[in-house]
């Protein structure tokens, strides 16, 4: 859900008296290639006779019905919503909980055609669980993500354990505490292109104690790539190796976690699988220089709620030797931040060109006067500013816990200075427009 949203049902589920409280809301679907996310995106309070307040609440049945038919008719799934005002963590159904939910369980599956979800507040930290009523058990959710901001995940530690500290993180821990490092640490993470910002991102993420990092790219190493590309050989790239491999090789060497997994995904994120796989992480890092990527990756920070944290360099040498211009943008794409395309980091015009071939046609570019962003200038030392600027998002994002995630940043070469960049929605943004669609989303793919 968004940090807008779980402000809006804090409010109401943790009332003054301190007694428990309930409400409807409804949900899209996300599906991914292995995993299924639930989208709460509208918060349907209930009226005077809806439900009774007595210390435990209670729904009535005509609220339920009411609400499921239109969540139905919008093409929307159900779900029920109530608070422990006093709870901790990840909270447990009781038997009265259980057999209240589960009364409603068949009737909203019926009606919707999708399973009644049900969410548990936690008031003592405000910690959410979540469980999906599938068949007349409940299946229990590994985590439960509020995006804004910051991201929050309320972790099942019962699925998704705690990482054992190592010693080799001891520094690493001592920054922000266990807490924070066992809910970073937990994240999927996925790295999409692995170039020369990308492929040390990965390694970074590996040091730093996250468990599951995912590398996305479908290029093979080649010569051209060596002086970027720390860390791969002069054979990598006589062995045309896939970027992936060398990024997971890397990988796994810097890795401090005591299980550490990388999964390779040799394709393009702008492909139906290519969504599908990126559709199965918490964070995703954009660190391609495409627009057509960059604006898949969009589309999903909001139809599928999933923070993308991009960057890139901008680099013109000067005619006559040296350097012209050269700057380094970086950003978190999430609700409340504008888009890549509002933030004038892509061009939609550009996206459908891409989409066409025409980016890689080299009678289009001699045409148009372009040339080929395969062979634009870029230099290790320059990546080195956007890897840092993309991780500091990442921190902020998810383990300092005090900050939020501002406005896009500009780093300035010329002027060794740096500069928020104030740019506001469109008016008629189709991505931003479409947050929460989930599988709804407008496809920019296939
Ligand atoms: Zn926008």
């Amino acid at each position: 859900m968004t940090a807008e949203l779980n402000t809006a049902l804090r409010s109401h589920l943790l009332r003054p008296d301190g007694d428990e409280d309930i409400c409807l809301a409804t949900y899209s679907v996300s599906t991914g290639a292995r995993r299924v996310t639930h989208l709460i995106d509208d918060v349907l309070l209930p009226g005077r006779e809806d439900r009774i307040v007595h210390g435990n609440a209670t729904i009535r049945g005509e609220y339920v019905l009411r609400e499921a038919t239109a969540a139905a008719a919008a093409g929307r799934g159900l779900a029920i919503l109530h608070s422990h005002p006093r709870g901790r963590g990840w909270q447990q159904l009781s038997r009265y909980d259980h057999d209240a939910e589960r009364s409603y369980a068949t009737l909203v599956r019926e009606v919707t055609g999708l399973p009644l979800i049900g969410l548990t507040l936690a008031g003592g930290d405000g910690a959410w669980s979540a469980r999906s009523w599938d068949t007349t058990e409940p299946t229990w959710s590994e985590s439960v993500r509020v995006v804004g901001g910051r991201l929050e995940v309320s972790w099942n530690d019962a699925l998704v354990p705690k990482p054992a500290a190592q010693a080799a993180q001891a520094r690493t821990v001592s920054a922000w505490g266990e807490a924070a490092q066992a809910d970073m640490a937990r994240l999927k993470v996925l790295v999409v292109g692995v170039g020369s910002v990308g492929l040390d991102v990965a390694l970074r993420l590996a040091a730093s104690g996250v468990q599951h990092v995912g590398v996305m790219d479908a290029d093979v190493v080649e010569r051209r790539n060596l002086d970027r590309l720390v860390g791969a050989t002069r054979w990598d790239a006589r062995l045309r190796r896939r970027k992936v491999a060398v990024a997971a090789r890397l990988a796994r060497r810097a890795a401090t976690a005591d299980e550490f997994t990388v999964e390779q995904h040799a394709f393009s994120l702008c492909t139906q699988q290519g969504v599908a796989a990126a559709l199965d992480y918490d964070v995703i890092f954009s660190c391609v220089d495409r627009p057509w990527p960059r604006a898949v990756l969009s589309s999903i920070a909001y139809a599928d709620l999933i923070p993308v944290i991009d960057g890139g360099l901008d680099l013109a040498p000067h005619p006559q030797g040296g350097i012209l211009r050269a700057s380094a943008r970086f950003q978190t794409v999430v609700p409340g931040n504008p888009c890549l395309a509002c933030s004038r980091q892509i061009n939609m015009s550009e996206v459908t060109l891409e989409r066409q071939g025409l980016l890689d046609n080299p009678g289009y570019l001699e045409q148009a006067g372009r040339q080929s962003q395969d062979g634009a200038p870029n230099v290790a030392a320059f990546s080195a500013t956007v890897i840092a600027g993309l991780l500091e998002q990442f921190v902020v994002l998810t383990a300092a816990r005090r900050w939020e995630v501002g406005p896009p940043i500009q780093h300035i070469f010329s002027l060794q200075t740096r500069r928020t960049l104030e740019y506001t929605t469109g008016s008629a943004c189709s991505m931003e427009g479409r947050l929460l669609a989930g599988d709804r989303r407008v496809s920019l793919v296939g």
